[in-house]
C-alpha cells in the first residue's frame, strides 16, 4: 500500500491567477489533501498529493462545485521506501545538479512515485537557460534582426548601431532568462511535490553517501547532472591576461570596439556574428584547418564564405605563441599563414570548448570513474563503475547539447529506480550552429562513413537550385547528402541554409528510419518550402536538378 498518491487533474474554465486560486482552496478543502499545486503560467493544470483513500471522483466533484469542470489525467502511487530500494531511508533519488539532465532525472523519478532531492550549488536551471542556449539564441536573433533591418541585400555591416540599444537587448535579454527560468524550472518543480530542491555544493563522501552543506545523506540512489565548464589551453600568458568566456560575453555591459575570438566551433562562430552584427570589429581565429571543424568541409567553407562577407576576418590552422595584456588591448602573437603576426583587440574571447565539471566531486571515494579530460565513465546504461551511481548530460562528455542532457537525465533515472535497463542511443542526432545562415546536421560525415569502411555516394545542392532560395533572394548555403552505396540508405544530411535547423528534423527522421535516398525522390515536399532542398539534393544523386522544371518533376 503506497503511503500517498500524486494525482494529476486537468481542469476546464480556468481563465485567470483568480481562478487557479479557487480551484486550489476548493482543492484544499478535501479531506486527505497533503499539497496542492495550480500553477497559473501552465493553464488547466492541478496536481494533488492526497492520502491514498481520496477518490478521483471526490477530486473532480470538488473542483465542479468550485464552478470548474476537471478530469483526472494520471494518478500515481507514492510510497517511501516500497517501490524503490532505498529502505525507507529519505531520498529514493538524489540528483546532483540542477540544469536540464537533472530536472528530466528528477521528474522521471518523482513520475515513477519515488521521493527526490535536487541539490543546486548555482542558480537553478543550469547552463541552458541561464548562460547557454537562451541568452545565446536571443541575442543572435536581436542581431540578425538589427542586421537585416539595416541591410537587407546582406552587403556586410559597416556601421555602428548606437550603443545604448545594446544595453537594452542585454536587459531584454535577461527578462527572458528570468522568466524561462521561473516558467520552466522553478514552477515546474512546483508541481511535483515529491521533488526538494537543496540548495548548496554536493560532494560524494562514501559508495552511496552524499554532503551538502555539512549534512550526510544515504538516497537510495544518485544521479550526477553536474555540468559542464568553460576549458582553456594551454596557452602562454592566457591565464595571466585574461579572456572572457561565453558566459561573461553574453552579459558585457558594453560592447568593445573590437573583438578576437579564439576557437571557431559552435560557439565561437555564433558570438562571433552576434558581435560583428552589432557593430564590432571581429576577427575569429582557429588552430585547425577549418571553422566547425567536426563538420563536413563544405560546411565550413561555406560559413567562412558568408562570415568574411560580414567583414569577419577568419583565419584558420592558427599557431598562437603567446598572449599579453597591454594597457587597454589583449595582444595575441601568432603565425597565421605562416608568417607571425600579433592580432590586437579590445576583448578576447575564448571559445575552445567546455570540460565535465567533475573537480572536487569526491568520485574516488564513491568509486565513480573520470576519463581524461574529467568525464564520469557511465555504461550503455549510463550507470557509473558503482551501480548506485548514475551520471547524465554534459558531465559525461560530448556530445554536449540540452536535448541530449533532458534525454539522457531521464533515461538514467528511469534505469536508476527501476532497472528498466534501457539503452543510451545517440545515432540519428541532429545539431545546430545557430550563425546566419544556419548550419544543421545529422548522421555521418562522407569522411565518417568512409572511415567506417562504407562504401558511400555523396551529392551537393547549392541553394541557387532551390526555389525557396531564389524567392527569398538569399542563396546562401547548400544541402550535402552521404548515402550509401549498395543500398541508397541516407547516412548523413549537411546543410547550411536560412533555418537549417527546422529543415534538419526531416532528414533526422529518414536518417533514424533508414530511409532510402529514393524514399526522398518519391516523398512530397511542399514547392517554395527550404526543406523542397532536401528532395531535390536527392534528386542530385541521378540528375542535373538546375535542368528540372518547377516542383522538381
Ligand atoms: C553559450 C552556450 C550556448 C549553448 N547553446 C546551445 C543550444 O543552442 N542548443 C543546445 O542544445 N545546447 C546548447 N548549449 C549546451 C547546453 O547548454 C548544455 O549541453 C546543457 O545545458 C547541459 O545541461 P546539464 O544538465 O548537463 O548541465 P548544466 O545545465 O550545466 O547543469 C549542471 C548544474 O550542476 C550544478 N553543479 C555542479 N556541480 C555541483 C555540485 N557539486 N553540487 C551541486 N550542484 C552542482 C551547476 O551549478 C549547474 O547548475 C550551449 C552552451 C553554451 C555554454
Amino acid at each position: 500500500m503506497a503511503d500517498r498518491v500524486q494525482v494529476g487533474l486537468q481542469v476546464e474554465g480556468m481563465t485567470c491567477h483568480g481562478c487557479a486560486r479557487h480551484v486550489e482552496s476548493a482543492l484544499k478543502g478535501v479531506a486527505g489533501i497533503r499539497e496542492v499545486t495550480v500553477p497559473t503560467w501552465q493553464a488547466g493544470r492541478a496536481t494533488v498529493l492526497a492520502d491514498p483513500g481520496v477518490t478521483d471522483d471526490t477530486l473532480t466533484r470538488a473542483i465542479e462545485a468550485a464552478g470548474y469542470r476537471a478530469r483526472v489525467r494520471e494518478r500515481r502511487a507514492v510510497g517511501e521506501g516500497q517501490r524503490f530500494p532505498s529502505g525507507g531511508e529519505q531520498y529514493d533519488l538524489m540528483v546532483v545538479g540542477g540544469g536540464s539532465a537533472a530536472f528530466a532525472g528528477a521528474i522521471k523519478g518523482a513520475e515513477l512515485g519515488a521521493k527526490v532531492a535536487i541539490v543546486e550549488a548555482g542558480t537553478i536551471g543550469g547552463t541552458c537557460v541561464n548562460i547557454g542556449c537562451v541568452p545565446s539564441k536571443t541575442l543572435i536573433k536581436a542581431a540578425e534582426l538589427c542586421y537585416r533591418s539595416a541591410y537587407p541585400k546582406f552587403e556586410g555591416l559597416t556601421a555602428c548601431p548606437p550603443p545604448s540599444d545594446w544595453q537594452r537587448v542585454i536587459q531584454q535579454k535577461d527578462e527572458l532568462v528570468a522568466a524561462l527560468r521561473q516558467g520552466k524550472y522553478v514552477d515546474v518543480m512546483k508541481i511535483y511535490p515529491t521533488i526538494t530542491l537543496i540548495q548548496g555544493r554536493a560532494k560524494l563522501t562514501g559508495r552511496r553517501t552524499v554532503t551538502v552543506n555539512g549534512r550526510s545523506y544515504t538516497p537510495g540512489k544518485i544521479l550526477l547532472a553536474t555540468g559542464s565548464l568553460p576549458w582553456a589551453p594551454p596557452i602562454p600568458g592566457l591565464a595571466e591576461a585574461g579572456y572572457l568566456d561565453s558566459t561573461e560575453a553574453l552579459s558585457l555591459p558594453e560592447l568593445p570596439v573590437s573583438l578576437l575570438v579564439i576557437g571557431a566551433g559552435a560557439i565561437g562562430l555564433e558570438l562571433g556574428q552576434l558581435f560583428a552584427r552589432f557593430g564590432v570589429r571581429v576577427m575569429i581565429i582557429e588552430g585547425g584547418p577549418h571553422v566547425a571543424g567536426a563538420e563536413e568541409p563544405e560546411i565550413g567553407k561555406a560559413l567562412t564564405e558568408y562570415l568574411a562577407g560580414e567583414k569577419i576576418r577568419i583565419c584558420t590552422n592558427v599557431k598562437i605563441a603567446r598572449v599579453e595584456r597591454a594597457g587597454t588591448e589583449y595582444r595575441v602573437h601568432a603565425v597565421i599563414d605562416g608568417k607571425p603576426e600579433t592580432c590586437v583587440a579590445e576583448q578576447l574571447l575564448l571559445a575552445t570548448g567546455r570540460r565535465p565539471n567533475t573537480a572536487d566531486l569526491g568520485q574516488t571515494e564513491a568509486g565513480v570513474q573520470t576519463g581524461s579530460r574529467g568525464e564520469i565513465v557511465a555504461n550503455e546504461h549510463l550507470q557509473t563503475a558503482n551501480p548506485d551511481i548514475y551520471a547524465a548530460g554534459d558531465c559525461v562528455g560530448d556530445p554536449m547539447y540540452v536535448y541530449v542532457a533532458a534525454y539522457a537525465g531521464g533515461l538514467a533515472a528511469e534505469n536508476a529506480l527501476t532497472g528498466a535497463g534501457r539503452v543510451y542511443d545517440l545515432s540519428a542526432l541532429p545539431h545546430v550552429i545557430f550563425t546566419d545562415p544556419q548550419a544543421a546536421s545529422v548522421g555521418l560525415t562522407e569522411a565518417a562513413a568512409r572511415a567506417k569502411g562504407k562504401p558511400v555516394e555523396t551529392s551537393v545542392l547549392h541553394l541557387k537550385n532551390v526555389p525557396r532560395a531564389l524567392a527569398s533572394r538569399d542563396t546562401r548555403g547548400l544541402f550535402k547528402l552521404v548515402a550509401e552505396q549498395e543500398t541508397g540508405k541516407l547516412l548523413g544530411a549537411h546543410i547550411v541554409a536560412d533555418e537549417a535547423g527546422e529543415v534538419i528534423q526531416a532528414a533526422t527522421l529518414a536518417v533514424k528510419f533508414g530511409l532510402r535516398v529514393q524514399d526522398l525522390v518519391e516523398t512530397f515536399h511542399p514547392y517554395l518550402t527550404m526543406v523542397e532542398g532536401l528532395k531535390l539534393a536527392a534528386l542530385t544523386f541521378q540528375k542535373d536538378v538546375s535542368r528540372l522544371s518547377c516542383c522538381a518533376s
